[in-house]
């Protein structure tokens, strides 16, 4: 039996990505869908044959208790709304599968853990890299050793962002700019990549004065991240540069590098590295795989955790793990010096 998923907010990524991602999933299936907006609502549920008595708005959105076919609700709402209605889907005995940035604040996050677990729920963040095989494969080729220890990461995530008068750009919904967005990529990259935690952080923030998508938050961010072993990040995350999507993992025998990396398809990967398994001493390959739908991916992982009730591979501690260094790395910016972070466990177990 599948899976019911209710999507709530029905804004681009919903419309584009995630409605279209349900017709390649094998585990879930979309089943109620919640909107502001009811003659939107309406037309999406006849696209996808929800039948009326499941579409709800953000008001009567606790009414979802009594609809037995929803089983898991996925937030799809700007970043300052998420806490609130994952506490309120957690509450209506759902689990929770909620879009990055998990919150604006990591006290936020913990509400959102702390109300999952009280009913007993599952808290899945929709971080669809790690579900994708290019980046599994270079997860993999780390923990394996094949480039030797790890020593630098390199990343960049940007776009040229229009539309000043979007959420995007307004702090108390987004919480921040270039930074929560699409630096949040970076981060986690670095962190997964290395499976490892950072100890020390610097940031440095600009925004372009008069340009009115930038009055409240961050046009770029660059910032470094110091982990325990010696590893070092260096990324950059930037909301007003042509598309530009890239990373490089370099160990003491190889390197990976993705261009792009962050994209929802055409991930292209290649690995240098001085090896047995190569044709010849500092060869260089590509190494492809099948790009399936990112967001079904995820989804269908998710739904096999509700299935057989199993820990989601990316919970809510992982976003948690996120949100506090970006705290840190405000706090960096903003006091113009790095800051030092306590160490974190480890959250290799989910991995
Ligand atoms: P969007 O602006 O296209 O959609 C947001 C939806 O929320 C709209 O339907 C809007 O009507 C609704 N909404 C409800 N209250 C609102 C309010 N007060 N102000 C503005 N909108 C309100 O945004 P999106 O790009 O779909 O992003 C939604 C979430 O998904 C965000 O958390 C974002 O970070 C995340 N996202 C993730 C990815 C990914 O690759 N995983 C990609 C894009 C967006």
């Amino acid at each position: 039996e599948r899976v019911g998923w209710a999507v709530v907010g029905l804004g681009h990524l919903s419309l584009d990505e995630l409605l279209p991602a349900f017709g390649q999933m094998k585990r879930g299936k979309l089943v109620a869908l919640v909107s502001g907006d009811r003659a939107k609502a309406q037309a999406v549920a006849k696209q996808y044959g929800v039948p009326d008595k499941a579409l709800y708005d953000y008001k009567s959105f606790d009414q979802i208790k009594d609809n037995p076919e929803v089983q898991v609700v996925y937030i799809v709402l700007p970043n300052s709304m998420h806490a609130e209605f994952t506490v309120r889907a957690a509450q209506a005995g759902k689990h929770v599968f909620c879009e990055k940035p998990m919150a604006n604040t990591s006290a936020e996050c913990q509400q959102m853990i702390d109300a999952c677990k009280k009913a007993d729920r599952k808290l899945g963040i929709a971080y669809r890299l790690q579900y994708e095989p290019h980046h599994r494969a270079v997860i993999q080729m780390a923990r394996n050793k094949e480039l030797g220890t790890l020593k630098l990461f390199t990343a960049n995530n940007g776009q040229n962002q229009g539309e000043p008068n979007q959420w995007r750009h307004k702090k108390s919904l987004a919480g921040g700019g270039a930074l929560p967005d699409v630096g949040i990529y970076c981060l986690s990259a670095a962190r997964y990549f290395s499976g490892e935690e950072p100890v020390e952080v610097q940031g440095f923030s600009h925004s372009t004065p008069g340009d009115p998508r930038f009055k409240e938050v961050e046009e770029s961010f660059a910032f470094h991240l110091r982990f325990p072993s010696g590893f070092q990040a260096h990324c950059t995350s930037h909301y007003s540069t042509h598309e530009t999507k890239d990373l490089r993992l370099m160990g003491t025998d190889g390197w990976a590098s993705m261009d792009p990396g962050f994209s929802y398809s055409g991930l292209r990967l290649r690995v240098g590295m001085k090896s047995k398994s190569f044709p010849k001493a500092d060869d260089t390959v590509e190494r492809s795989f099948s790009q399936p739908s990112q967001f079904a991916r995820e989804m269908d992982h998710f739904s096999r955790c509700v299935q057989e009730n199993v820990v989601p591979h990316t919970p809510g501690e992982e976003g948690l793990a996120d949100v506090r260094i970006i705290e840190a790395l405000y706090r960096s910016a903003q006091e113009g010096k790095a800051v030092k972070l306590e160490a974190a466990k480890k959250l290799d177990a989910f991995r």
